[in-house]
C-alpha cells in the first residue's frame, strides 16, 4: 500500500514538474513580447506638445508623449541581469544578445502595446524648491505584465531630450549608467527595495560632454542607455509640482489612480483613503532607509525628486556604500553641507515625507490633514526603532532590549575611532566564535576586527555582547547563522566599481558582468571575488573616493 501510495506521489511530481516546466519557459522570440494595450497610465491626463524636445513648463498632465531619441553608431550590450530578463520580464537571457533588444534599449525599436512618456515632477533639492524638474532623459515605454500578474513599467534612462530637459542633452555616460546598472541589482539582492535593472547598451560613436569632476575641464564621453524597472515611477515630487501649480483636480486623479494601481490594501472607496495611503509611502520609505543603514548605502541626492511613492531606492547617482565607519560620511562632491551625510539620511526622509504632507493638503479635509500631521509627529521615532532593530538584527539577536542602543552605539564609535570597517566589522564577528573576539591570536586572521580591537574598549564591549547573547540563550552556532544572513561579504564599493568602469571604458566588459554575478551572492564566498579582494583591505585610494553629479 505504502509502495503504491509513493508511486503515486512520484507520478504526481513528474506531472507538476512538467507542468512548471512548461510553464517556465522563457520568451524566445523578442518580436513576439508585448506590452499592455493601452497601459494603464493612459487613464491619466498626458500632455501632447508637438515641441517635444524643448524644454517647457507642463500644465495639467501627468506625463508627455515624448519618443525616445535613438542612440546613433555602433552599439555594444556592456551587460543584462539574467534574473531580472527572467522573473520580471519573461525574457530568456539569451534575448539580450539580439539586435532587436539592442535596439529597444537604444530607444529604436519600441515593442508592440509601448506608449513612450515622459513623467512631470518637481522637487526639493538641498532643501529648496527647485519647481519643473521630470524625466529630462527618461522614457517609460509601456507596461509588461509578467506570467505572475505583475505589472512592471520599463522605463529607459539616457534615452534624449524631453519637456523636461532643462539645461541637459537627454544622455547618460557609461560610467554613470554602470553604477546605476550595479546597485540596482546589488541592492535587490541585499534586501533593499528598490527598482531594478535589467541591461545596459553603449554606443562607440554617440558622444557627450561631461565635466565630471567639474574642474571646468570637459571631455567627450560615450553615451549609453539603461533599461530600468519598477512598478511604477511616481516621486514624492510628482505630487509637489500639482500643489505649486495648484492643479488639485489633476493631483486628486493622480492620487487616486495611485491608491487603485499600487495600493492593493487601500480601498478606493475609503474615505481616508489619504490618510492610510501617507501612512504606507511614509512608512515603507523608513523601512528602506533602516535597510541602507544597515549595509551603509548612502544616497548621494536624497532630494524630494528621488523618492519614490512606492518606497524604492530610486534614481542612483553618486551614491556610495561606506567603506570605514564614519558617521558623517557625504559620497557627493557637491554637498558641501553634508545635507545627506549617511548619519543624517533618516530625518532628512523624515524632512521629505513632510513636504510631502504639504503637498497634499489641497485634496485633504482638516481631519485628515491633523491625522496625517498626528502619523508625522511619529515618523521619527519609528525610524529611529527600525534602525535599532536592523542593529540588533546584525548581532544576531533576535528583540530590541533596554540598554541595546548604547551597545551598538558603542560598537559604532569604536569602528569610528579605529576605521574599522562597517561591513567587514560586522561580518568578520560572524565568522569567528564568540570566544575567539577577545583572543588576538584568532583575531589576526581578520583584519577589521584587528581594526577595532585597537580600541581600548573593545574586550570590555565584546564581554557585554557576550551577556546579552546569553540574556536570550543564542548559542554560537545560532548567532553565526543568523549573522551570516544579514551581514554581507560582498558590497559594491565605489572601488570595485571604478576599476569596472576603467575596463568598460576600454570595451572590456568582464568585470562589469562578473559583478553582477558577485552581488547576485552578496552573502557568499565567490573565489572570483576573493581572489580580486572584494572582502580584503579595500587599496588606500579607494577611501577618498567621492562622485560629482555629472552622469
Ligand atoms: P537627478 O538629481 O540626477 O535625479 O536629476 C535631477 C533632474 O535633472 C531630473 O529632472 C533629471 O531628469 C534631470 N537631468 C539630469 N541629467 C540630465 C541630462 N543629461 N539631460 C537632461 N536632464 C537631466
Ligand atoms: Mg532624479
Amino acid at each position: 500500500m505504502r509502495r503504491i501510495l509513493c508511486v503515486c506521489v512520484s507520478l504526481l511530481n513528474d506531472h507538476r514538474s512538467i507542468m512548471l516546466g512548461s510553464e517556465k519557459a522563457l520568451i524566445r522570440d523578442f518580436k513576439s513580447w508585448k506590452f499592455r494595450n493601452p497601459p494603464n497610465y493612459a487613464e491619466l491626463p498626458i500632455s501632447e506638445d508637438p515641441e517635444y524636445n524643448v524644454p517647457v513648463a507642463v500644465k495639467n498632465a501627468v506625463f508627455s508623449k515624448v519618443p525616445t531619441e535613438p542612440l546613433i553608431g555602433k552599439l555594444h550590450l556592456v551587460c543584462a541581469s539574467d534574473d531580472a530578463m527572467k522573473h520580471i520580464l519573461d525574457l530568456d537571457p539569451v534575448v539580450a544578445e539580439t539586435e532587436e533588444f539592442v535596439d529597444m534599449i537604444a530607444g529604436k525599436y519600441l515593442p508592440e502595446g509601448g506608449l513612450t512618456v515622459c513623467h512631470r515632477y518637481g522637487g526639493y533639492q538641498f532643501g529648496y524648491w527647485a519647481d519643473q524638474l521630470g524625466d529630462g532623459r527618461a522614457h517609460i515605454l509601456g507596461e509588461y505584465v509578467n506570467r505572475n500578474g505583475e505589472s512592471w513599467q520599463p522605463q529607459l534612462k539616457g534615452s534624449g531630450e524631453t519637456p523636461y530637459s532643462r539645461f541637459g542633452d537627454g544622455r547618460a555616460v557609461l560610467r554613470s549608467s554602470i553604477r546605476e546598472m550595479i546597485a540596482s541589482e546589488a541592492c535587490y539582492y541585499l534586501g533593499i527595495p528598490t527598482t531594478r535593472a535589467a541591461a545596459l547598451v553603449v554606443s562607440d560613436d554617440h558622444k557627450v560632454w561631461r565635466d565630471k569632476s567639474y574642474s571646468g575641464a570637459a571631455r567627450q564621453e560615450r553615451a549609453a542607455a539603461v533599461l530600468r524597472l519598477a512598478p511604477a515611477w511616481y516621486r514624492l515630487g510628482s505630487f509637489e509640482i500639482l500643489l505649486k501649480r495648484n492643479e488639485p483636480h489633476t493631483m486628486r486623479q493622480l492620487a487616486d489612480f495611485v491608491i487603485k494601481h499600487h495600493f492593493p490594501n487601500i480601498s478606493s472607496e475609503d474615505p481616508d483613503r489619504y490618510v492610510k495611503w501617507y501612512s504606507e509611502v511614509a512608512h515603507s520609505n523608513l523601512d528602506m532607509v533602516a535597510t541602507w543603514q544597515g549595509v551603509g548605502f548612502t544616497h548621494g541626492v536624497l532630494n524630494t525628486d528621488n523618492v519614490s511613492v512606492l518606497g524604492l531606492t530610486i534614481d542612483y547617482g553618486p551614491y556610495g556604500f561606506m567603506q570605514h565607519y564614519y558617521r558623517h560620511y557625504v559620497p557627493n562632491t557637491s554637498d558641501d553641507a553634508g545635507r545627506y551625510a549617511f548619519n543624517k539620511q533618516p530625518e532628512i526622509l523624515v524632512w521629505n515625507l513632510e513636504k510631502f504632507a504639504e503637498a497634499l493638503d489641497p485634496i485633504l479635509t482638516d481631519d485628515q490633514k491633523q491625522k496625517i500631521k498626528d502619523i508625522h509627529k511619529t515618523l521619527g521615532g519609528y525610524v529611529k526603532n527600525k534602525i535599532a532593530q536592523t542593529y540588533v538584527t546584525k548581532l544576531g539577536l533576535s528583540e530590541l532590549q533596554e540598554g541595546d542602543e548604547k551597545l551598538v552605539e558603542d560598537l559604532l564609535q569604536m569602528m569610528q575611532q579605529t576605521m574599522a570597517d562597517y561591513t567587514q566589522t560586522f561580518r568578520q564577528m560572524a565568522e569567528l566564535d564568540l570566544s575567539q573576539l577577545s583572543d588576538v591570536t584568532s583575531l589576526e586572521s581578520k583584519w577589521s576586527l584587528v581594526k577595532i580591537s585597537k580600541s581600548s574598549q573593545w574586550d570590555k564591549w565584546v564581554h557585554r555582547y557576550r551577556g546579552r547573547l546569553e540574556q536570550e540563550n543564542v548559542n554560537n552556532e545560532v548567532r553565526r547563522d543568523r549573522m551570516l544572513k544579514v551581514n554581507p561579504l560582498y558590497i559594491p564599493s565605489n572601488w570595485i566599481l571604478q576599476e569596472a568602469i576603467a575596463d568598460a571604458e576600454k570595451n572590456d566588459f568582464a568585470k562589469v558582468r562578473l559583478l553582477l554575478k558577485i552581488f547576485k551572492n552578496p552573502f557568499e564566498m565567490n573565489e572570483e571575488a576573493e581572489k580580486l579582494g572584494y572582502s580584503s583591505q579595500p587599496p588606500s585610494w579607494a577611501y577618498g573616493i567621492k562622485l560629482s553629479c555629472s552622469s
